[in-house]
């Protein structure tokens, strides 16, 4: 099935085509109780793109009905990563709390229909009184309870009579149902909590069941999209809209949600991770948040393509691996990335032949895969900088890079050939002293002998001192926690290795967040926030490397 041929466009295609709707309406919903995360994304280019497709507009809606958890913080941040993905609501920015007027109304409505009543067991008691998913329900002693006594009791939950948890207002639905939530479910609660939005204004608040499809139909949501573990919850949803006076009729649908290996993507499990210090916070270049995702490098086209390329279906158990992220990051800054020359771990070499106190510019292209982006000029000179492992003393034979006696080219700069290996105390290589032809300017030798392979250098003169953070996965088993064990024992503990001294091309000291660069062999980075001219540090997004195409095309040669 090809991008844009799922089935939920196929139910908005069918209803627009029978006239069902004029144009297409949907809503992403967040509760602001933490930050966005890749899971979101799918769900935001969804909701968002299907509109932008067919007609219409997504709106956006916070699901504000928990007061105890949520705070403007999370809002702002929200609002924020929803634009920074690329995706506009334009004046359509709504809370569930708008409507809690709107919702109580109809909530008296339910109890003069005989459709609700107040119940006062406890929450334990009405645990009790459920049943399993063999067993049949109970009816609460309430639940025959005149109407009148009903509305009178919930006028005064309302009124703040009664401390939290002494009554609650349930849908009178059928406690023998075999979907455990239409055995009466909970619709209102006590909470003598402030709101982040409404203030004091209310001690009662209705639960996510009962504000979701109203606040749809309120608004005039056509199709509200929502994932898998919303299915059972639909037969609720229809009926309570069966059951008020709504203005019109929205429908669900339910999609997968989106696993990703490595990772975890559940709020609670994100919170504890921040709270508990495992990581640096919300935006750590590890966490699988848009912020997180931002902060390491990666552009918001790249999530949009990496969505692009998942199923939207209702096959629950999809686990995708993080790989194929790394792959639609990779494959986007591979088109936009300007290359630079970075070295990460330098080893001194000098050229012994080129006169001291000189240099030269020499032209490097800013990326062979874009024509348009023209040349640069890279500063060469008698003493550069190497990267340590492109010296072997005792090289296999197909090892195309420094080694005593043999010639190496550096890209853009020279052939050079290694003479001696200095050695400190220990034995360890410390500084190459080489010699180069100084007919092979730019690389190339005008007698046509083959040298194979191409490095990146720096100049000591030119080049800044940095520091590079690069990342692996944060979780080192692709389903964490999955073998029963604690979920922190499968934490990578190689997730993060910061490098100092690496030096890298003089003109990335003054490169800000967001420009994200190829440091050429090694890979994607970008400054970090906390980077200065003076004392640079950058974020590797993600390595060269693409295991996930080639697993693809591996598996395609298979078959
Ligand atoms: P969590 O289970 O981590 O607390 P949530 O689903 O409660 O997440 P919400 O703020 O309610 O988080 O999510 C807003 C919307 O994003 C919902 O419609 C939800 O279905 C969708 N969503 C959340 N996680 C994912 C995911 N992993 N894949 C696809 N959609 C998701
Ligand atoms: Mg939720």
């Amino acid at each position: 099935m090809s991008a844009g041929d799922d089935f939920i466009r196929a139910v908005v295609r069918a209803d627009l085509a029978a006239g069902r709707h004029d144009e297409v309406v949907t809503r992403f919903p967040p509760e602001p109780n933490g930050y966005l995360h890749i899971g979101h994304a799918k769900s935001i280019c969804l909701n968002f793109g299907v509109p932008q497709e067919f007609g219409g507009r997504c709106h956006m809606r916070f699901d504000d009905t928990n007061p105890t958890k949520e705070e403007h913080e999370f809002i702002e941040a929200i609002l924020e990563d929803v634009r920074w993905l690329g995706f506009d609501w334009g004046s359509h920015l709504y809370f569930a709390s708008d409507h809690f007027e709107r919702l109580y109304e109809w909530a008296e409505h339910l109890i003069q229909a005989g459709d609700a009543y107040v119940d006062d067991l406890s929450a334990e008691e009405i645990r009790a009184h459920r049943g399993t998913l063999t067993e049949p329900g109970r009816d609460s002693p309430y639940r025959t309870r005149p109407a009148a006594e009903s509305l009178d009791l919930f006028r005064r939950m309302r009124a703040g009579e009664f401390p939290e948890g002494a009554r609650v207002l349930r849908a009178k639905i059928d406690m023998a149902s075999g979907n455990i939530n239409m055995r009466d479910p909970v619709i209102y609660r006590i909470l003598h909590a402030a709101h982040p939005r409404t203030g004091e204004d209310w001690c009662i608040y209705p639960t996510y069941d009962f504000a979701h499809g109203q606040s749809d139909a309120i608004e005039g949501v056509t199709h509200s999209l929502c994932t898998l573990e919303f299915e059972d919850h639909r037969p609720l949803y229809d009926w309570l809209i069966e059951h008020l006076p709504v203005p019109m009729v929205p429908r669900q649908y339910e999609f997968s949600r989106l696993n990703l290996s490595h990772t975890v993507l559940s709020k609670r499990r994100l919170t504890q991770m921040v709270e508990e210090g495992r990581v640096d916070g919300w935006d750590d270049p590890r966490m699988p948040t848009l912020r997180g995702l931002r902060r390491r490098g990666v552009p918001p086209e790249a999530i949009r393509d990496f969505v692009g390329l998942l199923a939207i279906s209702k096959t629950s158990d999809n686990l995708v691996e993080q790989a194929m992220l790394d792959h639609a990051v990779r494959e986007r800054l591979n088109k936009t990335a300007p290359r630079r020359f970075g070295v990460l771990r330098p080893l001194k070499l000098t050229i012994e032949n080129y006169p001291e106190g000189e240099g030269e510019w020499v032209d490097a292209l800013n990326n062979p895969e874009d024509p348009d982006a023209g040349t640069r000029q890279v500063r060469f000179g008698r003493t550069l900088y190497v990267e340590a492992d492109d010296f072997m003393e005792d090289p296999p034979k197909k090892f195309f890079r420094l080694t005593p006696g043999r010639e190496a080219r550096l890209r853009y700069g020279y052939l050079v050939t290694c003479q001696e290996a200095v050695k400190d105390s220990s034995g360890a290589v410390i500084e190459l002293r080489c010699t180069y032809d100084p007919e092979t300017r730019g690389g190339q030798a005008p007698d046509g002998r083959k040298v194979r392979g191409a490095l990146h250098w720096v100049s000591a003169q030119d080049s800044v001192e940095a520091e590079v953070r690069l990342y692996d996965s944060l979780f080192a088993t692709p389903l964490p926690g999955a073998d029963g064990g604690a979920l922190w024992d499968d934490l990578n503990p190689a997730s993060r290795t910061v490098l100092t001294g690496c030096r890298l091309e003089a003109g990335l000291a003054g490169a800000a967040p967001g420009e994200t660069v190829q440091f050429e062999r090694q890979g994607y980075f970008c400054p970090d926030p906390v980077s200065t001219p003076d004392a640079p540090v950058f974020n590797r997004t993600v390595g060269l490397r693409d295991s996930w195409a080639r697993a693809q095309k591996r598996a395609a040669s298979k078959s």
